[in-house]
């Protein structure tokens, strides 16, 4: 069985309010993204195909930057491909896809602006996309969450029960979610897509299954995650 991970390191983190994208800012003296590369180099994904923005850091292309300082300096030699994103993130996992090796069973999807991944939950994210050939690690909704009109009055509240919170890694099986992409992409009416899960549940026949995660698996978004991000990381 062949396993491949696209590691998302494309966008601009516009919320971070910072000139460097939020993966490449420092986490205990190591960009973001080091931790989930990390994470994938010690898990059982064969190849690692990163994709990254087309900005500069430290007056080097992002691409040159993640070769030298993260893949060389790290010797993460599962990164086989540094591809170039686009502007949505759809975009940048398409790129991904492309290089993809053509034995490939099964595709995790992840984004690099979550250092909290570990070996543990990836390994167990593989074995449900075996199991049921697609999968996203997720975690119950811990408050009530409302659905709000434009001018900030609550118009309903979803049974809180039935509420699930996604992440990344987002799992597939190779064809499943080539085909899916294509779908989607030709699609010229899609609506506003936010994640994998929903480009296989609008243009595929296949159930998306919940693989229980951690809530420690934060997303950097705004400055403050990067202080619960580094508490969760040096907590144990
Ligand atoms: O913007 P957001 O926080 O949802 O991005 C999630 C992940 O997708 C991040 O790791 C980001 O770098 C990546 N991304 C990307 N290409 C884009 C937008 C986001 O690779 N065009």
């Amino acid at each position: 069985m062949k396993i491949s991970a696209i590691v998302l390191a494309g966008g601009k983190g516009s919320r971070m309010n910072s000139d460097i994208p939020k993966q490449y800012l420092l986490l205990c003296g190591k960009p973001v993204l080091y931790y989930a590369l990390q994470a994938f180099q010690h898990s059982s994904v064969d190849e690692i195909i990163l994709v990254v923005g087309n900005g500069r850091i430290k007056d080097v292309s992002e691409e040159e930057y993640c070769k030298k300082e993260l893949i060389d300096n790290y010797h993460f030699n599962k990164v086989k491909h540094v591809v170039l994103g686009g502007s949505e993130r759809y975009d940048s996992v398409m790129n991904g896809l492309k290089e993809v090796q053509n034995k490939t069973d099964y595709i995790l999807i992840h984004d690099g602006a979550r250092p909290c991944v570990t070996v543990e939950l990836i390994e167990r994210c593989i074995l449900d996309v075996v199991d049921y050939n697609a999968c996203v690690a997720a975690v119950p909704v811990k408050d009530t969450i409302k659905m709000v009109d434009s001018k900030g009055y609550a118009v309903s509240t979803p049974d809180r029960k039935t509420l699930w919170q996604i992440q990344t890694p987002q799992c597939f099986e190779c064809n499943l979610i080539k085909k899916a992409y294509h779908n989607m992409m030709v699609d010229t009416e899609k609506s506003n897509i936010t994640d994998d899960a929903m480009v296989v549940e609008n243009y595929s026949g296949n159930k998306v299954k919940m693989t229980h995660s951690s809530y420690k698996n934060i997303k950097i978004t705004t400055p403050e995650d990067l202080q619960i991000a580094k508490s969760f990381l040096f907590s144990e």
